[in-house]
């Protein structure tokens, strides 16, 4: 089969290697229709490495499942799934807890099994979630991403009437503003540069759309919030710049979720620091997308939403590529060389 392969920084090659074959009982082999590239796939190639060389990687898809274990329980052969690709160890003081997102061995497809930019994988069929009817193959693609983005609401006081700001409106976070909606948000301000994706995140929802080189930042946030900042501020755009501003927008008592990881150190001005301090500020960090009951609510939510059309997918994809596109898709993602929203293989 084609399959992409990370073999070092910036070293990703279109190679056939063979068909996977089913060695568990439990496990199932799943038709690839659609596979996203992750922010965190473009930090691995970009400097990071991959967890093992030559390994397949690519961990947000859907697809067919093709063959199944013979424990493979519920699930059968033609059925139209979504992949949890993250695996937790079940044996270390978080798993214990129930809280399976801070496991102390978490790990992804890519690392421990091969991973989805290929036309197969396999997975165990506790992490596979039958589509319902109304979710295509490409939204469930960004059923992993999704499930993040909720498994951070859940971990916010967020409520009905509660305004929002979204900084940063890539996939993640035009995601966070289709969430922000279904968790009840009266009012979502989303925050970028790019004016292109300003539009998107007002066609899915977005009330107040806010480019900072235009518009200075606070002062537009507070004129909208009559002049007391938002509920919440989730910064979505993993950069120091913005990790650094996302605290003058909650007001005393709000809360920032951070979702992004920028790959550089982060300083803060007194200023902003000071606005933990003296506003009281909470501040959420979130991590990976699971829960107990194994996958969790992100999962179950996410499709949910997703069938009812709250959550809606399609604006978000701006390429659709073949497995051969791949070398020349990353180094273009790596040269921030075009203007990407989802970028998505279709392998087959
Ligand atoms: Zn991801
Ligand atoms: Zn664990």
């Amino acid at each position: 089969m084609k399959t992409l392969n990370l073999y070092g920084a910036q070293d990703l090659r279109y190679e056939e290697k063979p068909n996977p074959v089913l060695t568990l009982e439990d496990e199932v082999v799943i038709k690839v229709k659609a596979v996203g590239i992750c922010g965190s796939d473009v930090s691995r190639y970009k400097k990071l490495g991959p967890y093992v060389k030559g390994m397949t990687f690519g961990h947000e898809f859907s697809g067919e499942v093709v063959e199944t274990g013979s424990k493979a329980g519920r699930i059968k052969v033609g059925d139209r799934v979504a992949g949890c690709p993250t695996f937790y160890c079940g044996e270390c003081h978080s798993c214990l807890k129930g809280n399976l997102s801070q496991c102390e061995k978490l790990t992804l497809i890519g690392a421990r099994y091969p991973g989805a930019y290929a036309e197969f994988v396999t997975l165990p069929a506790s992490h596979v979630l039958q589509l319902p009817e109304n979710v295509d193959y490409e939204s469930a693609a960004m059923v992993e991403p999704s499930s993040v983005v909720a498994h951070g609401f859940y971990r916010t006081s967020v409520s009905p009437g509660s305004t929002v700001a979204i900084m940063g409106c890539g996939s993640i976070g035009l995601l966070a503003v289709q969430w922000a909606k279904i968790f009840g948000a009266a009012q979502v301000i989303a925050i970028d540069i790019d004016d292109k994706k300003l539009e998107i995140a007002k066609e899915v929802g977005a009330d107040v759309i806010i480019n900072p080189t235009i518009h200075p930042l606070q002062n537009h946030v507070a004129e909208v919030t009559d002049q007391l900042g938002v509920d919440l501020a989730v910064e979505c755009a993993g950069s120091p710049v913005t990790s650094e501003q996302i605290l003058a927008l909650p007001k005393k008592g709000g809360e920032v979720l951070y979702m992004g990881i920028p790959y550089a150190d982060i300083e803060f001005e007194r200023f902003y620091f000071e606005r933990i301090v003296r506003n009281e500020l909470k501040v959420i960090g979130s991590w990976n997308a699971i829960s107990s009951p194994f996958p969790g609510k992100e999962w179950e939510s996410t499709l949910h939403y997703m069938n009812t059309g709250q959550l809606t997918i399609q604006p978000l994809i701006s390429h659709r590529l073949s497995l051969k596109d791949g070398p020349a898709a990353f180094a273009s993602l790596n040269n921030r060389d075009g203007s990407f929203v989802k970028v998505m293989f279709l392998p087959h």
